[in-house]
């Protein structure tokens, strides 16, 4: 190991912050990739609570300033203005790689180049883990179980994918992306963690990404009818955002590589969270249905398990809990006098 976790100095600027049980300050240098996006500046704010030094790395392609902003004037925070499918050079204990753009919407946009995020990408934040003996960890995804045939998923599940479709350079890329993790762990000794994430929404999610939660949440507040898509029975696991960052610091900090589901298990269908939505923000607001995307999976719900057991973590946030705080963030971004800030 060429690097030692330096562990000195920031933590006694630090004594308030909440630390969960397991998660002590450790004056760590982490990098987060795709750290101004929705869950990486989540992510951010956490690990700056606890002490550490970041480094954002970020095209901006889905991410935003504004989702960091808050932090610029901490001597601890950092934000590199770089694609990940460029090499890149750095001295750090930790890499969470999330760069990937998430919504349907915005990695079909160029598939290709999302495919080369997730490959080349991974490869670079790989090969950086190997050269500095930092620990690796790789956010993939439920859609590495395609449109799954057993329900809900477990992670010894193998999925069923389809290669060559719409969706394929995520679903494709990611599992790509989780088999080099798994060469370097073998072949080069490198210390990584996978997370399966389920779907997740909260606070700084782009307003018009296309994600259904995100898609509801606007259109019911500026009282546009949601568009159900399909028949609006296909299924889906919401997750809270604090909830999945705990999961994250939890696998990190763990001694287990995975992979891991880290998900809600209350499942609902798209109908089901038609009506949340009305009645946490209009109940009178109306459903327009519409036609369902190509290769929609019918059902997702994870089976957490195994996270449960080896990580102590399940969450805490039910979708009536965590609908209104996110809610609350759309209404002012939406409505507020243009104010990005979502702290
Ligand atoms: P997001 O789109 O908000 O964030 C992704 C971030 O990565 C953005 O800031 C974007 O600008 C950046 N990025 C994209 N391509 C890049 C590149 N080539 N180089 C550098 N930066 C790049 O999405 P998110 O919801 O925060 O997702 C974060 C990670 O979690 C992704 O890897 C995603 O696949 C994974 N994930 C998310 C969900 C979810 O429901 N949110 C579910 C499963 C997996
Ligand atoms: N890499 C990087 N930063 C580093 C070390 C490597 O971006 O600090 C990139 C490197 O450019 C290469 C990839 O990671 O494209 C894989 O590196 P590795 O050393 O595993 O393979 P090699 O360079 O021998 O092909
Ligand atoms: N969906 C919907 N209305 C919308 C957007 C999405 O009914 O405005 C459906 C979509 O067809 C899918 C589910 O919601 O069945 C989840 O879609 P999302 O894009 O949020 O995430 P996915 O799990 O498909 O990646």
């Amino acid at each position: 190991k060429l690097y030692e976790p330096h562990g000195t100095g920031f933590g006694s600027m630090n004594t308030g912050g909440k630390i969960p049980l397991g998660l002590k300050r450790k004056g760590l240098r982490i990098v987060v990739t795709g750290g101004a996006g929705f869950v990486g500046s989540h992510l951010v704010d956490r690990l700056i609570e606890r002490g550490d030094s970041v480094i954002v790395v970020d095209n901006f392609f889905t991410g935003r300033k504004e989702n960091v902003m808050h932090h610029f004037k901490n001597p601890r925070f950092e934000l590199i203005r770089h694609d990940v499918v460029e090499p890149l050079l750095l001295e750090v204990d930790q890499i969470y790689h999330l760069a990937c753009p998430a919504s349907p919407v915005h990695y079909k946009h160029n598939p290709v180049k999302t495919i080369k995020t997730n490959v080349v990408g991974t490869l670079n934040m790989l090969g950086l883990a190997k050269r500095v003996g930092a620990r690796f960890l790789l956010t993939s995804t439920s859609e590495v179980y395609g449109d799954p045939l057993q329900h809900p998923q477990v992670e010894t599940y193998w999925g069923n994918v389809n290669p060559i479709g719409v969706r394929s350079c995520y679903d494709e890329g990611k599992r790509t992306a989780e088999t080099l993790t798994m060469d370097y762990h073998r072949g080069a000794g490198v210390e990584v963690r996978i997370a399966r994430i389920f779907n997740t929404y909260g606070p700084r999610m782009c307003i018009d990404d296309g994600r259904v939660v995100s898609n509801f949440v606007a259109q019911a507040l500026r009282k546009e009818p949601l568009t159900v898509y399909g028949d609006g029975k296909q299924t889906r696991s919401f997750q809270y955002v604090s909830d999945l960052v705990e999961g994250l610091m939890r696998l990190m900090e763990g001694e287990h590589v995975g992979p891991f589901n880290l998900g809600n298990p209350g499942e609902f269908t798209m109908l089901e969270l038609a009506q949340v939505v009305q009645e946490t923000i209009d109940p009178n607001a109306r459903i327009e249905f519409r036609p369902n995307t190509e290769d929609d999976p019918h059902k997702r719900k994870p089976d957490i398990t195994k996270a449960k057991d080896l990580l102590g973590w399940e969450p805490k946030i039910s979708l009536r809990k965590g609908l209104p705080l996110m809610v609350s963030d759309f209404r002012q971004r939406i409505f507020g006098d243009h104010k990005e800030d979502t702290t």
